[in-house]
């Protein structure tokens, strides 16, 4: 007998079919033996009746967790709504036969049957193999292989090619302090912090370029928004008029991936109470300009022009109340809070062509134009206190004519931490790194 899956049960009501699964949840009532099942696929309840003992002798040991394969008659539930869609909700499972496939050689060390299991996160990650089985926990990586599919769609469409970019360095560019050192043979090599330079080599080649890539971030930070280990979403793409045109790109890749979300995932967003942004105009703000509401509205000053975790939070919340949008962009941030490739605003060089996207209340983006002269580029690594022979390969990109161009490197869990207003981004990487955790 060909497998079903369990979303495709309420089409065979009447028949007999065969379904594997996880058990969630196991209840006994007297002689009534019911076992909720879940696959990739959902839920259903099955239930074996006293006149099947061979099953009722099978499913004796049957605990959560054990995987089985049943073969039983899909029927309608007592007691449901009739002429309504048949969903698994609305029937059960009558076993007629059950075998084990596996079962769980130890004793359970936490149970994720509720959709709230009410456990520290430390805990959901020391056991993260098996929480991933909670229904509310796996709803966030239902949602994060969609909004993965998205970006890549939505990349294309822009005609972007997708790249890959080597995570192994030979320098740690960009002078250096968040960079993972490692041994590599007889000598010592870095792990990337940003795919910036090869997705511009890339840019310089194929014009737009879009990477989804692992970034490694030695910063020893403790807080919610930050792991050591992350996805980047990246693009470049040239001849720009200005940066409104990389602002424009990303203004449409982050609607295009909301609005995915919200088709392909209703279910899993509902068991987070949450929803994405409607498309709207992103409202682009001079940085300056929004510290300058932060005094005004929030009595709130900031130090050497930058605006920190709370200014961000802050700004939202104004930005939210004034435009009814969940997105801010703050833009042209000033030259010495930028890297030395961010290109210097026309009209005044001590700020840059770059901007920031905010997200309810968190960074999700940094992004901007870039240098594409090399003479103001290795003007720019001087006066940053750096030498321009350590860049050789980079400037050289920009050697054999490069037109103007921009892009920006987003966090991918950022996206989905704030899209389900998750209390750490942990909760959003699989197996996430951070100070102190580097298993499982
Ligand atoms: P922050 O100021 O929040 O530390 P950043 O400005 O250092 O971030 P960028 O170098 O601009 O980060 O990286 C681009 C994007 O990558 C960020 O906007 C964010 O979404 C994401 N990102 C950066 N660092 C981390 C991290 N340690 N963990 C998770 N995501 C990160
Ligand atoms: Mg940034």
């Amino acid at each position: 007998m060909e497998r079903v899956l369990i979303k495709d049960a309420p089409k065979h009501i009447g028949e007999v079919v065969k379904l594997c699964g996880w058990v969630n949840v196991r209840r006994d009532h007297g002689k009534l033996v019911f076992l909720e099942l879940r696959d990739r696929t959902g839920t259903v309840q099955a239930i074996i009746l006293p006149d099947a003992p061979e099953a009722i002798e099978a499913a004796h040991d049957v605990r959560p967790q054990f995987s089985l394969m049943v073969e039983g008659l899909v029927k309608e539930r007592p007691g449901k709504a009739q002429n309504v869609e048949q969903t698994t909700g609305n029937i059960e499972i009558e076993v007629k036969s059950l075998s084990v496939l596996a079962a769980p050689s130890v004793e359970l060390p936490i149970d994720v049957s509720q959709t709230e299991m009410g456990l520290q996160l430390d805990t959901l990650l020391n056991y993260r193999t098996l929480a991933l089985r909670n229904a509310k926990i796996g709803a966030i990586f239902q949602i994060y292989s969609e909004l993965l599919a998205a970006y890549e769609s939505a990349m294309r469409s822009a005609g972007f090619l997708e790249i890959k970019t080597p995570k192994i360095l030979e320098a740690a560019t960009e002078g250096g302090a968040n960079f993972f050192k490692i041994d590599y043979f007889e000598r010592v090599a870095f792990l990337a912090q940003s795919p910036q330079f090869y997705k511009q080599a890339g840019m310089s080649a194929f014009e737009r370029v879009f990477e989804i890539g692992t970034v490694f971030r030695a910063e020893p930070h403790f807080t919610t928004r930050h792991v050591n280990e992350y996805t980047g979403f990246d693009a470049e793409m040239g001849f720009i008029e200005s940066m409104e045109d990389v602002m424009a790109a990303l203004e449409e890749a982050m609607f295009a991936m909301f609005e995915h979300i919200g088709k392909t995932c209703q279910e899993a967003l509902a068991l987070h109470e949450a929803s994405v942004p409607e498309r709207m105009a992103i409202p682009r703000i001079r940085l300056t300009e929004a510290l300058e509401i932060l005094k005004a509205e929030y009595g709130k000053e900031v130090e050497d022009q930058d605006i920190d975790s709370e200014g961000e939070r802050l700004i939202c919340e104004y930005v939210k109340k004034k435009y009814g949008s969940d997105l801010v962009f703050l833009t042209h941030y000033p030259t010495h809070l930028r890297p030395f490739y961010s290109m210097p605003s026309p009209e005044d060089p001590a700020y840059t062509e770059t901007y920031d996207l905010l997200f309810r209340g968190v960074e999700i983006a940094s992004g901007g134009q870039r240098i594409h002269d090399p003479k103001m580029l290795e003007e720019q690594i001087r006066n940053k206190g750096l030498n321009p022979d350590d860049f050789k390969d980079y400037v050289d990109i920009f050697r054999f004519g490069t037109p103007p161009h921009g892009g920006w490197g987003l966090g991918s869990e950022r996206i989905i931490q704030r899209i389900l207003d998750l209390g750490s981004i942990k909760e959003a990487v699989l197996y996430p790194r951070d100070v102190k955790r580097l298993a499982p």
